[in-house]
């Protein structure tokens, strides 16, 4: 999956055992009986309330057995909470005995007292320790740590029976292997019914089925065992269903025990509603250019809805075969991952469509779409790649289909693996909550990451699709044909995809090289992996907002970032053969990271442990910073965790940690005007040390920035500055744009002094380069930012003016064309951006020139693309040319052009456009729902905007948990789009206090804490550099 570019908290023990028994009236019966609970001292788990425990089982028994511990469990449960409750009185009850207020009487003596005291806080201690212990499973043999929270414990199902199954992962005792799948969608009434035929291999004696199914209503069900060829199949007598919705599960359960070894097919009828959201098997529309509406239903699965779909086994390792069978109205088409083996018209007008047998997946990748959909096809070695759209917009197709096969080539060629199926198509989807989704054999994009017109999409745009493309065809092979076993490892997808579309991008389209994007991802990445909300590579997860979150820059940037840190390492010959191994041995499989490692192993040097090397770049969240000191020819290092929040008392990384960094540096002699060639050095300790030429100038570490650490060179900064300030083309832009990026970061957490900032930015006058451009920009741009909206209108005028002044040369030297290379096309598109944001007089008017004329005479004055969201931007700002591009928006039909309207819409100074347009995201109808994060996004950068943004999403909280599920990328986009700009006091508390308001409901998402941090990190910031702003500018 391509997101756009974008722990549950516990209640105090005594809390959650206080009001279980008040407010979960299915605990209650159970518990409060005294009669049915007689003590028994075993094991005993105290859980939170929000787990509506029950009772204590026995794992895979007879039913009987099962029915009878439940019952003994409940007892023990209820008997438990109040022994300790009677305990606590009693021991209460004994210290009144020393006096009814608590404290010792005469004829004590002062000595008896103070033993006395001594003895009550002891005891007082010990019964909090043990109070208090988190997850603490009381034995026989004492106080154990639970490893896992909820084992053991079973819950109530909807017909108020024992659900056999209380964890969130499913029994790893039935495996699925085939499913038949017939499903009628009707678009009209917005429902499906759906009947499926799953073959199972029951691999341990057991007495039920679990499955997920989520919002699905089952109408029936059966089991039959098969028997060998010849024997007749036989069917299991009395089977009967549980539903336990909250963890979004089914179990069916026979009268008898399903044998080991035997398959049964399980067959289940359902009906359920389309979803209304853009998730899961979802309803939506479109409209044609006579305005006629039409609708269509499409899958978005990834990564818990398959389940809402049809019932099944919903989790990656559990890989199957798929049979899939759909009726449509004759007048429509489907698609699913498989091609077409026959169509049957059937009553009604509706066609019965069956598609082939799928290879071995996930749930998760089963994909199906009904609409009326054109296409363009072409065949490339032996596969039918074809772009899927809705009718009128052919032109925009062309480019995607020559940009999928030559990728589908490289990749090919690359693996050196087939594309395993006769086609792929590429399906552009009207409303698409995620950039795009790998389904095997049918990739599903957002129409702005799939369709490409000439006339209105950029050079940047065009970067942007080609390597969404890239990305999701590398996961034909990363995801699709060896896939990660469980959602702790989604790295192994995501940050594989992400690294193979820049090498693809690469060796595939050079004109449209993708290195700088990367690196400023890798930039953007480090951010939110410093601060303390943030979480390793490989995490556990559970719950449906955990597994969500991992959809983040850890998972996709930090990923593809240590991959690349190890290529460079190992080398790009070794680490090749690595991931080919891996994908050799995996196919059709599943996979930890240690089976990566065991793969790259097969092909290192022996001095490369690569197991040991990515130990802490894989479980430890973070990234370290080296420390540098010159001391004439000697370096020496030092490694310590790189932190933004200097909140030490709550943070929850061990500072201890060591990471093997593989330090790659140049150095310089000015002597001979000659750069060293690159060298690495293995940092395994707290510190370290090397040896240089006495005559070299400066040494850069992280070359390229190609390692995922920061350094700080402390008082060798001077001579870095210094040559950038003699000669900057020494170093390479992602060196240049490296040093900035360091030295604004590393000034923002104090480290470094705003001084040396101000120091190295002369340079930036003679800078061409786009990269460290781009990267000076989007600094001055966030500390503008921060001081704007905190009021401070007179020195966010003085950074404007510092850093209009470094780029002047460069702006007024820009023409408003689409010439020239990639690189020229994005400075210009930056810069002219920057200007006309931050009044540049001459770019203002040139702009507004631009836009009267597009305006006045459409047919005469086409608008360059790469600059023409800066002129909507500035045409935008006057009422007038606000209704004119709304009523632009709503004609167009390019995704592309509607993207950049929108952003310019939404920087409006007028409020009442701005409240309006966030209204319309929500309703969903003139502007999609899927676009409303990017409209919240650009309102908070808004001046005027940004506290109403902030005010919409306390308000309709509710609604937007509604329309995105809680964890994903979108909602992550929402939070921290609209709060990152907050610096007082007042705005963080009002923040914390909301979203502690909000409970379950969002209190527990880790994008609030981040939203915290960064609120308090740029309380930080002010703190340590508003008087130097002053000062200094
Ligand atoms: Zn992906």
């Amino acid at each position: 999956m391509e997101s756009f570019p974008s722990d549950r908290a516990q209640l105090p023990r005594n809390m959650i055992e206080n009001s279980m028994f008040e407010e979960e009236p299915d605990v209650l019966d159970l518990a409060k009986d005294p009669q049915m609970h007689p003590l028994e001292p075993e094991e005993v788990e105290y859980e939170p309330r929000s787990s509506r425990l029950l009772v204590r089982g026995l794992g895979e028994q007879d039913l009987e057995e099962e029915e009878e511990d439940y019952e003994s469990s409940a007892r023990l449960l209820g008997m438990s909470f109040m022994n300790r409750s009677s305990n606590s009185q009693n021991r209460s009850a004994g210290y009144r005995q020393q006096g009814s207020d608590g404290t010792c009487h005469l004829p004590c003596s002062a000595r008896t007292c103070i033993v006395c005291m001594f003895i009550v806080v002891l005891i007082a201690s010990v019964a909090m320790l043990i109070y208090f212990l988190p997850k603490c499973t009381f034995t026989k043999e004492g106080c154990n740590p639970s490893n896992n929270q909820t084992k053991d414990i079973y819950p109530l199902a909807t017909n108020g029976k024992i659900f056999p199954w209380a964890m969130m992962r499913l029994p790893d005792t039935v495996l699925p292997e085939h499913y038949e799948l017939l499903l009628h969608p009707d678009l009209i009434n917005r429902n499906v019914s759906g009947f499926e035929t799953v073959t199972v291999l029951i691999k341990e004696e057991t007495k039920k089925i679990i499955m997920h199914s989520s919002g699905l209503h089952i109408i029936s069900a059966s089991f039959k065992a098969l028997k060998a060829k010849g024997g007749a199949d036989e069917p299991v007598p009395n089977l009967e269903v549980l539903e336990y919705p909250k963890n979004q599960q089914i179990a069916l359960i026979p009268a008898q025990s399903l044998e080991k070894g035997i398959h049964y097919h399980l067959e289940l009828k359902f009906t359920a509603n389309l979803s209304s959201t853009i998730y899961g098997f979802y309803n939506s529309s479109y409209k044609l250019e006579n305005e006629t509406v039409r609708e269509l239903a499409a899958t978005q699965f990834e990564p818990l809805a398959a389940r809402m779909a049809f019932p099944c086994f919903d989790e990656p390792a559990f890989k199957a075969t798929f049979q899939i069978k759909i009726k449509r109205p004759n007048t429509y088409t489907t698609l699913s991952n498989m091609p077409k083996n026959s169509s049957t018209p059937v009553d009604n007008d509706l066609v019965l469509d069956e598609f082939q047998t799928s290879l071995k997946m996930s749930t998760y990748l089963v994909a199906f779409i009904v609409a009326d959909f054109k296409n363009v096809s072409r065949s490339f070695n032996g596969t039918l790649v074809s772009v899927h759209f809705t009718p009128g917009k052919e032109d925009q197709a062309h480019y995607a289909l020559e940009a999928g096969c030559r990728l589908l080539d490289f990749y090919v060629k690359y693996f050196n693996i087939s594309y395993p199926l006769e086609k792929l198509d590429l399906v552009a989807v009207p409303d698409f909550q995620a950039g795009a989704m790998e389904n095997w054999g049918v990739i599903t994009f957002g129409e702005t990451a799939l369709l490409y017109n000439e006339s209105t999409s950029s050079i940047m745009d065009k970067q942007f699709t080609t390597k969404v493309i890239a990305h999701e065809l590398a996961h034909q092979w990363f995801g699709n044909l060896v896939t990660m076993k469980w959602w702790n490892d989604l790295w192994l997808n995501e940050g594989f995809a992400t690294f193979m579309s820049y090498v693809a991008m690469d060796y595939t389209f050079p004109d449209l090289s993708n290195d700088d994007d990367f690196l400023r991802r890798r930039f953007k990445g480090m951010e939110q992996d410093s601060l303390n909300s943030s979480h390793p590579l490989t995490t556990r997860v559970e719950t449906p907002e955990q597994i969500e979150e991992m959809f983040d820059s850890v998972s996709y940037v930090k990923g593809a970032s240590i991959l690349l840190m190890l290529k460079t390492f190992l080398s790009e010959d070794v680490f090749k053969l690595g991931i080919k191994d891996y994908l050799n041995t995996h196919k059709f499989g599943s996979t930890t990271s240690e089976d990566l490692w065991k793969s790259l192993s097969k092909f290192s040097k022996s001095t490369q442990n690569v197991p040991q090397l990515m130990e802490t770049w894989s479980t430890k969240k973070g990234f370290p910073l080296v420390t540098v000191r010159r001391n004439g020819a000697q370096i020496e290092l030092h490694q310590e965790p790189f932190i933004v929040n200097m909140d030490l008392k709550n943070l929850t990384l061990d500072t201890r940690i060591l990471w093997q960094i593989p330090l790659t540096y140049i150095t310089f002699n000015s002597t001979t005007n000659n750069t060293a060639s690159q060298n690495t050095y293995l940092l395994s300790e707290k510190s370290g040390s090397l040896s240089i030429a006495s005559e070299v100038s400066w040494i850069k570490f992280n070359v390229k920035m190609s390692g995922y650490y920061m350094v700080d060179y402390g008082d060798h900064w001077h001579a870095l500055i210094e040559q950038l300030q003699h000669n900057h083309s020494v170093f390479h832009p992602s060196d240049r744009a490296d040093l900035i990026n360091s030295i604004f970061r590393l000034a923002s957490i104090g480290k470094v002094p705003l001084t040396l900032v101000v120091n190295l930015s002369p340079y930036l006058i003679h800078e061409t380069s786009t990269l460290p451009v781009i990267e000076a920009l989007d600094h001055f741009d966030h500390i503008y930012g921060l001081l704007e909206k905190r009021g401070f209108m007179d020195l966010a005028s003085r950074v404007q003016d510092f850093a209009l002044k470094l780029f002047d040369n460069i702006i007024t030297k820009q023409n408003w064309t689409d010439d020239g290379f990639l690189v020229d096309r994005k400075l210009r598109s930056a810069i002219l951006s920057f200007a006309c944001r931050h009044q540049h007089l001459v770019c203002v008017r040139n702009a507004k020139q631009m836009f009267d004329d597009w305006i006045h005479f459409p047919y005469n004055a086409s608008l360059p693309t790469d600059v023409m969201e800066t002129v909507f931007y500035v045409g935008a700002q006057t009422d007038d040319g606000w209704m004119k591009l709304w009523s632009k928006y709503i004609l167009t039909s390019s995704a592309a052009e509607k993207r950049k309207m929108l952003n310019a819409l939404s920087a409006s100074p007028d409020i009442k456009h701005l409240l309006w347009l966030m209204q319309a995201g929500l309703d969903g109808d003139l502007v999609k729902m899927q676009d409303l994060p990017q409209v919240l996004v650009a309102v908070s950068e808004n001046l005027v905007g940004h506290l109403h943004a902030w005010n919409f999403v306390k308000e309709n909280w509710e609604s937007l948990t509604k329309k995105f599920q809680l964890g994903s990328f979108s909602l992550h986009t929402i939070v921290s789009g609209t709060t990152s700009q907050f610096s007082t006091k007042a705005h963080l508390f009002e923040v914390q206090t909301f979203f502690e308001s909000q409970k379950e409901n969002g209190s527990q998402l880790r994008v609030v804490k981040e939203a915290v941090e960064t609120i308090k990190a740029n309380i930080q910031w002010m703190d340590k550099n508003l008087q130097y702003v002053e000062y200094l500018l």
